[in-house]
């Protein structure tokens, strides 16, 4: 029997009308005749409310029993799903994580999956059964319940959908699907029909946040086929799925904007072995996550080294040069709080030219200024004026032709 993983979010399960409606489009795939799974989040804000309750008894809560807690908002979707799937007259089992053994490390609040036991959800959808699967937990060997991280139930989705060699992996949202940017700053961006693991993966990583990011890197790595659509309406959403040649005459997948940004540059530093490892070895220990690195020479002696942060780690960041500086011979420290970055992404730039030339003439004509550039095979980042993000971001959308659908793109 072909299988279906669906997966709703906390918006598509937000009140009984809802799970009404998530249950019949349930009931209609079986009734094309798939087996059918379904992984459940927590309703609504309910992850969030619990959270707050904890924080209400104590401000530093002890991780393991914070798991054994959040966890309880998806296991109250997934039995509340198979009730409502029970009183239209379907078959149906809800399980927890720990129900099917899918086993984490032990790392509280961030667990990793590190195996499913497919056995007992196999054996149910056998039995005719409707199997609908807690979200966002799973075990670690001592049978402790371990979270997977906020959003993670995407991460149980696409993972439960190559354990079980699923035919695609639904994530229904309130959304209709990934759009060539965020259409909150640019409202003519496009769905995208399709788009692959690589340009997802880099996305996600630039904020767009439609998708749990480790969700994305399992179906890339078992090659299971993700469908982001609209819990709402019927429409086709955005088919996330390994590159595929024609893709790659579309020069420019995406667009993003992250705002937030701030960056550190130390002017001046030793130019010797270990300068650069002695910085950043710093930078970890007090847990700052630096991205965009740029070094330069500058001369036999000297070089130039920054790179970009998220605000909220400036201030560990700046003590942490301070501390560093002088054991770097730096002779000053440039900051900047005001910055955010723009970027371009597209699997085609790896065999397309005047990529660089089209985004850069665009924040040109827009009279951008750009501060500081950075690329990977498949992205270009300038970063920007904080308040000239949005302009930056439209004028970039348009010279790439991002607010019209992939087929209709001039090419690069
Ligand atoms: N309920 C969890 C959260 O809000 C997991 C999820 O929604 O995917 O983070
Ligand atoms: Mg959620």
């Amino acid at each position: 029997m072909a299988i279906i993983v669906q997966k709703f979010g906390g918006t598509s399960l937000a009140n009984a009308q809802k799970i009404r409606s998530a249950a019949k489009r349930v009931i209609k795939t079986v009734e094309n005749g798939y087996g059918v799974v379904v992984v459940a989040s927590a309703r609504g804000k309910q992850t969030d409310r619990l959270i707050a309750d904890a924080l209400e008894l104590n401000p530093n809560p002890p991780k393991r029993e914070m798991d054994q807690l959040i966890s309880t908002g998806e296991q109250q979707s997934v039995s509340l799903f198979a009730m409502a799937l029970d009183a239209m007259g379907y078959d149906a089992i809800s399980f927890t994580g720990g129900q099917i053994r899918m086993i984490t490390d032990g790392a509280f609040t961030r667990a990793q999956i590190k195996s499913i036991d497919a056995k007992r959800i196999h054996s149910q959808l056998e039995s005719g059964k409707i199997v609908i699967v807690a979200g966002f937990q799973g075990i670690d060997e001592q049978e402790n319940i371990t979270t997977l991280g906020r959003g993670g139930s995407d991460t149980t989705a696409v993972a439960l959908a190559a354990a079980l060699e699923a035919e695609q992996c639904e994530i229904y949202t309130d959304v209709d699907g990934i759009y060539t940017t965020d259409p909150r700053i640019f409202e003519d961006a496009v769905k995208m029909d399709q788009i692959c693991y690589d340009e997802m993966l880099e996305m996600a990583s630039l904020g767009a946040s439609v998708m749990h990011i480790r969700a994305v890197g399992f179906g890339k790595r078992y090659n299971v086929k993700i469908h982001v659509r609209n819990s709402a309406n019927e429409n086709v959403g955005t088919i996330i799925t390994s590159e595929e040649s024609e893709m790659e005459g579309v020069v420019v997948t995406g667009a993003t904007v992250q705002k937030d940004m701030a960056k550190i540059g130390l002017v001046g530093v030793d130019n010797v072995p270990g300068n650069a490892a002695k910085v950043f070895a710093h930078l970890a220990k007090a847990k700052v996550v630096v991205n965009d690195i740029i070094q330069t020479e500058i001369s036999d002696e000297k070089a130039n080294l920054s790179f970009m942060i998220g605000i909220s780690d400036l201030d560990a960041a700046k003590q942490a040069v301070d501390e560093i500086r002088g054991e770097v011979n730096c002779e000053g420290v440039f900051i900047r709080d005001d910055i955010a970055e723009v970027s371009v992404v597209g699997v085609g730039m790896r065999t397309h030219y005047g990529v660089a030339e089209k985004m850069f003439g665009a924040l040109a004509q827009a009279r951008v200024n750009i501060d500081s550039i950075t690329t990977s095979e498949i992205r270009i980042s300038c970063a920007v004026d904080e308040d000239q993000a949005t302009d930056a971001l439209k004028a970039v959308c348009l010279a790439f032709d991002l607010d019209k659908p992939a087929q209709e793109r001039t090419k690069g």
